[in-house]
């Protein structure tokens, strides 16, 4: 039944389209779809998943940091890039890959339009982003005018777009605080862009924005974990699929008995006639040292199979005494039944850090059915 044959990341073509165009129909026809693709598309591989998504229609890719541009590039992505938090160090970079920084602060507008003017550029693509209550990174209202003295001061950048994000779109109990980041951009934008003399397209919205705020749409939406699916999570839309599966095999078994134990610092011991299987993933996989001890748990044959001991750098030992299995079996770490979110949730972190955490180590496949 199963093909799986050694540790591999599935991510599954034909989920994300489901899922993008889930999204697209929560927001009106002018509204553009930003695709965020930073952290590897949240731990799956950029390259396919950008690949994917330019030719079913998004308008636009964000990234955290130029290097993760440089690979959408290199991979032939055409659609403009925006880079959420680029270092002035890279800006050389992020230009010569037609990348466009969020420029955030006084230090970055500045620096970039220097290294741009440097480079000779005119009308670079830039994007202003604004800090309206996350309080992470972003100008405050009142750098509205330094930021126009500092575009009337020369013709090197042009504004494409002005941004915002919001802290808590997930959390009803905090819609008062959202509305007013909602305001608060609003009325940001409102004045910067009557000083300016144009309009830049405006963007507020995460995945949880776009389900939660339709008033945070403006022009654009950005959207990331909805587009992974992670998913059947109370915060997001139970419609949205799982797009990247973590499987592996079972190596071994082994039978102990009482008053035996399990891998380093012997940190299970078997009070019981016991059966385990070792499966090839481990901490320098992704699957962190949180996970051991009975935390967390894979699936064999639809059954939880716990975590015994500690994680290794290269394995697990996970308890099958009581699942009907053998060597070579598959299994799940993460599916579309067994979701990341749950894992995570019960080993005490959120499903984006198990999934961001899947090393290079493992191999990625693709898969286009349902
Ligand atoms: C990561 C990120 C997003 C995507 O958020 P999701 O909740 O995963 O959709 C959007 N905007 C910014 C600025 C981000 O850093």
């Amino acid at each position: 039944m199963s093909s799986t044959k050694e540790t591999v990341l599935e991510i599954n073509l034909a989920h994300l389209t489901h899922n993008f165009n889930y999204l697209k129909s929560k927001i009106a026809d002018h509204v553009k779809m930003l695709a965020v693709v930073k952290a590897s598309g949240y731990g799956s591989d950029a390259a396919i998943i950008a690949k994917h998504l330019e030719k079913i229609g998004a308008d636009y890719f964000a990234v955290a940091y130029a290097s993760e541009g440089v690979i959408l590039r290199e991979a032939g992505v055409k659609i403009p890039i925006l880079v959420l938090h680029p270092q002035p160090v890279n800006f050389p970079k992020l230009i010569e890959y037609k990348l466009e920084p969020s420029l955030y602060s006084s230090r970055t507008l500045r620096e970039f339009i220097k290294i741009a003017s440097l480079l000779g550029e005119q009308n670079y693509p830039i994007h202003i982003k604004f800090n309206t209550g996350l309080n992470r990174i972003g100008f405050w209202e009142n750098d509205v005018d330094y930021i126009i003295n500092q575009l009337n001061a020369t013709n090197t950048v042009k504004i494409v777009s002005l941004l915002s994000h919001l802290a808590a779109s997930e959390d009803p109990n905090e819609k008062e605080f959202t509305i007013h980041q909602i305001n608060s951009f609003k009325k940001t934008s409102k004045e910067l862009i009557q000083k300016l003399g144009y309009t830049p397209i405006m963007h507020q919205s995460n995945t949880s924005g776009i389900l939660n705020y339709r008033e945070a749409h403006f022009d654009m939406v950005r959207t990331g974990i909805g587009l992974y699916g992670y998913g059947n999570d109370a915060k997001f839309d139970k419609e949205l699929k799982p797009v990247a599966s973590l499987k592996s095999i079972i190596s071994q078994i082994h039978r102990l008995e009482p008053g035996e134990s399990v891998g380093y610092n012997r940190a299970f011991k078997a009070t019981d006639f016991i059966k385990t299987a070792t499966v090839p993933i481990g901490h320098a996989d992704g699957i962190s040292r949180q996970y051991g001890n009975k935390k967390g748990f894979v699936i064999i044959n639809n059954q939880r199979a716990y975590i015994l001991g500690n994680v290794c750098m290269d394995m697990i030992m996970v308890d099958i005494t009581n699942i009907d299995c053998k060597e070579g079996d598959e299994v799940i770490i993460f599916d579309a039944n067994s979701n990341a979110a749950k894992i995570a949730e019960f080993s005490g972190t959120i499903s984006y850090e198990l999934l961001t955490a899947v090393s290079p180590r493992v191999k990625r496949t693709v898969i286009e059915e349902n």
